[in-house]
Formats: C-alpha cells, structure tokens, sequence
C-alpha cells in the first residue's frame, strides 16, 4: 500500500502537499468520529414523585402541557406497559437503583424520619455499577432509602447529593447536601426551581466525562406547590401547574445537553416512582384508563408512564406495548456499558438494550405484583391474576377498595382491568396462579421486614387520664 501510496505522490509532485493534507483531514476527523461514537453515554434518569399514568399529553393527559416529556416520546421511545415494582415510594426506589425485587432486601414499606433502617448497604446500586467505568454520579431530590448516613447516597456510589431525603408530607422537611442538614426551612414552592437548577450545575461541572445524574423530584406528591410562575398555568388547577413545572425542568435539562452538545451522547429517562394518589383529589393526580392508584396493586397502582431519549440511537417513535420494569434499568445500563452484572445475588431486571436500539425485545414477560409483604397479583404477557383481597375502608391516607374474589383481565383487551374473565377461565387462573407461585418460589426465602418506625409508648397519658378521672 505505502509503495503505491509513493508511486502516487512521485507522479502527483506538484499535488503532493495539498494531497497530504487532504489525507491526514480526512484520518482525523475519522479518528475523532470514532472516538465520539465510544464515548460511554451519560445517563440523566428523572424520577418524579406519584405521578399517574394519565397525568402527560403523551399519556392522553387532559388540561395538562408536557411539550418537552412529550420530546422524549417523539424523539425517542414510550414505554404503553412499564412497571414500578412498588404502589410505594421507599420500595420501588430500591428496586430501580439495584434491578432487584424490594422484598429481597426487607423493603416493604416506606422509611419515615425517625427510622434507623435504611436501604442495606450491600446492595450494589447503579452508581456502584457505574463506577466500574469511572462514572461520576449525582442525586438530587427525594432519596428515601434511609437518611441516617450509613445509609445516604455517598455511601452508595453517589459522589454528590442535594435534596430533601425522604417525602414531603413528613416531619423534618430538610435540604441535605451529601452527608449534612444544610437547610432546616424549606420552602417547598421552590423545590422543583432548585433541584432544576442543581441538575444543570452538577451536568454543566461534569461535561467532560460520562455522568449518570438521577433527580428525583418530590412533586407531585403531596403537598404540592408550584413556584409563581407556573401558577395558574394549566386547565387542571395547582397539580396540572406542579406537573408543568416539571416539565419545564425536563425542557432545561434537554437545553443544557443540547447546548454542551451532549445530546447524542446521553440517555434521557423519565418516569414514576408509583401510581397517582387518588384519595388527595385534586392534589393527587389520575392514573388516566387505569383502575385505582398508589397503595394498590391494580395497573393505576404500578403502570406509570415512561419515555426515554438517546438522540442518534433510539429510533424517534418508537413505542414498546410489551412488559418492562423499573428494575429492568439496573441490567440495561450493565449491557450497555458492557459491565458484567454482579454474580452473587439474583438481579431480577431483564435487558433492554435491544429494545433501546431497536434490535430485539425484553426477554421474559411476566411480573409480580407485590405490595410489601403480599404478594397480590401476576401477570404473563397479556394476562393478569389478582388474588382475593379483603378490601380496605379508606382513612384520609387511602381510598376505600372494595373486597373482591380472585380476578383474571386481558390487559391487552382490558387495561381497565373493568371485565373479570376468571369464571370462563379457571383453567387458564389456575395456570397462572401455578405460574405464580414458582416465580415467588425462585426468589428463595425472604429476609423480614426492615422496622420503619415503631410506636411512642404513651403509657404515661393514659396513666394520668385515668388518675384525673378518679379524681
Ligand atoms: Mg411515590
């Protein structure tokens, strides 16, 4: 090749130089394009609070504007039949940061203020994962996997965090940053601002190498604000506001990658924690065609909507009706990365990287509904069974549910979950009821559940109330 590579430039003479230059041009910029094309992509996952699966345009939302979510549909994939592995905040936010089941780890519950337990630290989590490819990772928002500092993010693979560590609604609403209180006050009608603008910071001072950035929001759980300008913004009062200021956060995320010419080099990711609440009414969100919502393990419980951009690579539009999992990010990203997933401990997620780059499908279709400790439903591909359940009252915490006998619904037919079908197909229930009970079956034993809080010993009140009532 070099021989004939001189014979050309011995002829050409008079070219040569210019030839030369022409050369090494094009041998750079293939060099560069390549280099670019290896860089590992950063990955921006942003987990809102409560939201339900009718509360996005591109989820058929109603007096409620989400343009730049909606940018992640259209420029990318949407996910019809994507699943939290908890109809509550602690336990699914465990289950996505390590691609396992909650009730592995004794999550079955929500951790409170005043709890001492917290995720275990042996969990591997993402960014532990991610560390094997030098990954600088952030959370900024709602942790809620323990906040005694054994248990906070640095102590799991973050390098940075920034937020209020468990929900919003409970006592001590503080702002930490990595392992202190900062803030005692919050003033929660700033909340979404802040955690936006930490996320541009943290993206703005890591540009140079792969980041994975987690926010996760504290709206639209309850209570919710919406800063001044968002007020009085939707057709859906303060928690269409609350959703459309996240949905600007969204919009300057996607700006300040498109502006540090990331985009093509970032996976973008938003979704729920869990359904809508829908005892707060109108401060609580709507699960849209879904049945029920948080607390219960009915599809508006666990089915949240889920979108996700990787400009470049995932093909604009696509739409994935087939089952996935919140869990199912934790392989996804050990795929992509070409991290071998950890080998001493099951992981329960299943890849999508072919889904994401339009080769293939999630291997697996079936999935347990667990809510804590009860495992209350099943569902194979498009078939779901629910177990009888004894119904709930309602308290101002949840909404009464009536009793009902085992249930069996063709999704596909009947997202609703409105036509019972069991009766004509005790055959088929009693299959998946089989199938069941093997899945739960190969999670082996279980360990107990971690104590969230116990009760004050009040003895002494009562002690005096009667005293007095004697007197
Ligand atoms: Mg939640």
């Amino acid at each position: 090749m070099y021989v004939v590579f001189f014979q050309l430039i011995s002829k050409y003479r008079g070219y040569a130089k210019p030839l030369l230059l022409v050369i090494i041009t094009v041998l750079s910029v293939l060099h560069l394009t390549a280099q670019s094309k290896k860089r590992s992509p950063n990955i921006v996952f942003i987990f809102v609070d409560d939201l339900g699966y009718g509360d996005l345009s591109c989820f058929s939302a109603t007096g409620i504007k989400t343009p730049s979510i909606d940018r992640l549909a259209t420029e990318g994939i949407k996910f019809t039949d994507f699943y939290s592995a908890s109809p509550v905040c602690s336990p699914s936010r465990a289950a996505l940061l390590t691609g396992r089941y909650p009730q592995r780890m004794g999550i079955n519950g929500v951790f409170f203020p005043e709890s001492w337990t917290g995720m275990p630290q042996n969990e591997i989590t993402i960014a532990e994962l991610l560390q094997q490819k030098k990954y600088t990772s952030g959370i900024i928002g709602k942790w809620h996997l323990g906040h005694r500092t054994k248990f906070l993010p640095l102590q799991q693979g973050f390098d940075t965090y920034f937020g209020i560590p468990y929900s919003n609604d409970m006592r001590s609403v503080v702002y930490m940053r990595d392992n202190e209180v900062v803030d005692f006050f919050v003033d929660q009608q700033l909340t979404t601002k802040i955690y936006t603008q930490e996320a541009l910071d943290f993206i703005e001072s890591n540009q140079e190498k792969p980041f994975f950035l987690y926010v996760a929001h504290n709206m639209p759980h309850v209570p919710i604000y919406a800063s001044d300008d968002f007020l009085s913004t939707s057709e859906k009062g303060l928690y269409g506001d609350v959703i459309q200021e996240l949905d600007w956060s969204v919009e300057e995320i996607l700006k300040k990658l498109e502006s540090l010419q990331l985009l093509e080099d970032t996976l973008v990711i938003f979704s729920s924690d869990n359904g809508p609440w829908l005892v707060m009414e109108d401060h609580g969100g709507s699960a849209g065609v879904l049945r029920e919502g948080k607390q219960f393990t009915f599809e508006g419980g666990m089915r949240v909507p889920t979108v996700a951009m990787w400009k470049g690579t995932i093909a604009p539009n696509t739409v994935y009706k087939d089952l996935a999992t919140q869990m199912d990010w934790f392989p996804t990203f050990a795929r992509l990365l070409e991290i071998p997933l950890p080998n001493d401990r099951p992981i329960d997620g299943k890849d999508l990287s072919q889904v994401l780059l339009g080769q293939g499908k999630r291997q697996g279709d079936d999935f347990l509904f667990f809510n804590g400790q009860r495992l209350q439903g099943y569902r194979k591909g498009k078939w779901k069974i629910k177990m009888p359940f004894k119904g709930t009252q309602g308290s101002p915490w949840q909404s009464a549910v009536a009793a009902h006998d085992t249930l069996l619904f063709d999704l596909e037919s009947d997202p609703g979950e409105t036509k019972n079908l069991y009766s004509k197909n005790k055959k088929m229930a009693l299959d998946l009821f089989k199938k069941m009970e093997a899945e739960r079956e190969s999670l082996g034993p279980l360990p107990p559940s971690l104590i969230m809080n116990t009760n004050a010993d009040q003895s002494h009140l009562r002690y005096l109330e009667e005293k007095r009532k004697k007197e």
